[in-house]
């Protein structure tokens, strides 16, 4: 959008204008949307067709981003530390939980076994949705033909010179993975793949999932350790009855800690299920408000940033959030509301 205050709008010039020839300080350029010959001041390097609405910016012409391959494999990488680390909290958590509450009830064993088995599910599944599917690409658009480009049919289009295509407004390229990718909200390296249209409903289950999972697994781990900690012994034999509070407070964090050599392997397995969990929650808990935030002011992260500049019109409204998950076909409704803000 920065850019956009440099561009030189001209009038389209038609193609026999090539017989004219530039004039003193003139150059002619020949614009990428709709191929036709504009007559330009010679230091213009951003610049808007006439015509098409197509937008040039020669400093980004033939630009080609490397170090794609890395990317990949970090992303890979990522990938696969957080599918084991799903993993290990859930078998961790069956192992040092399920004998637990099986030993105080069959009923409740049985019925935390199904709301474990639920999320997991529920969180793999979301997960697999949001790294695995493409992110969304923008329906292939003619360009770079006059008859075939109309007036106005690329109104702020770019060009891409790492896919060779035209994009819209609403499409951004990832380097990351190496395509131009529909209402990108950004590039997750924990789902190695972009938030973008296609996968934005999946990545915001993902974070309800598992926030849901990890305060369960806090909240079953707490609930196993208060069965299964060492008893708390007082040191020396120390009295507590007219003790001070601060007293009480002291001698039991002491005999806590004392205790606490004694625990088995299954308590210290809780103890680091509970601080991991807890630990996740807070990161996903702030992403998930953020997130949730964008889509109500109708917006994802990197519309965000470009509308800062002032130009973009908000439509803060509780009908984006209802629309985003309101029924399944909210991919399509909430590409509608997008439409609100932006031109193809
Ligand atoms: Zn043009
Ligand atoms: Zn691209
Ligand atoms: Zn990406």
């Amino acid at each position: 959008m920065e850019n956009r205050s440099k561009l030189v709008d001209i009038e389209m010039l038609g193609s026999e204008v090539g017989n004219v020839g530039p004039s003193i300080g003139e150059k002619e350029r020949i614009c990428w949307g709709c191929g036709l010959r504009l007559l330009l001041p010679s230091n213009a390097h951003v610049f808007k067709c006439g015509w098409c609405g197509a937008i040039t910016n020669e400093r980004l012409l033939g630009h080609d981003h490397g170090g794609l391959w890395w990317r990949r494999w970090r992303d890979r990488c990522f990938v696969f530390i957080v599918c084991s680390f799903m993993s290990l909290i859930i078998c961790a958590g069956v192992w040092s939980v399920c004998p637990v509450i099986f030993s105080i009830s069959n009923f409740w064993g049985i019925f935390h076994s199904g709301i474990t088995l639920i999320l997991a599910v529920t969180t793999f599944t979301t997960y697999s949705r949001a790294a695995f599917r493409c992110a969304g690409t923008q329906p292939d658009v003619q360009w770079g033909s006059y008859p075939l480009v109309g007036r106005g049919d690329l109104e702020d289009f770019t060009f891409c010179s790492s896919c060779s295509k035209a994009k819209s407004p609403r499409t951004h390229h990832c380097r990351s993975c190496g395509m131009c990718i529909l209402d990108m909200d950004h590039h997750c390296p924990f789902i190695g793949n972009c938030v973008g249209a296609a996968n934005h409903r999946p990545f915001i289950g993902f974070l309800i999932s598992t926030i849901v999972s990890t305060i369960y697994v806090a909240v079953m781990c707490g609930y196993a350790g208060l069965h299964t900690w060492p008893r708390l012994k007082l040191l020396n034999g120390v009295s507590l009855r007219n003790a001070s509070a601060f007293h009480v407070i002291r001698e039991i964090f002491l005999a806590t800690l004392s205790s606490a050599f004694l625990m088995s392997t299954q308590d210290i397995v809780l103890v680091y299920l509970i601080i991991a969990s807890i630990s996740v929650q807070i990161g996903l808990v702030v992403l998930l408000w953020q997130q949730l935030l964008f889509i109500y002011k109708g917006q994802t992260y990197l519309s965000s940033l470009s509308l800062n500049g002032g130009d973009g019109a908000k439509e803060s409204d509780c009908r984006n959030i209802l629309s985003f998950f309101g029924c399944p076909n909210a991919f399509s409704r909430y590409l509608s509301i997008s439409r609100k803000r932006h031109k193809w």
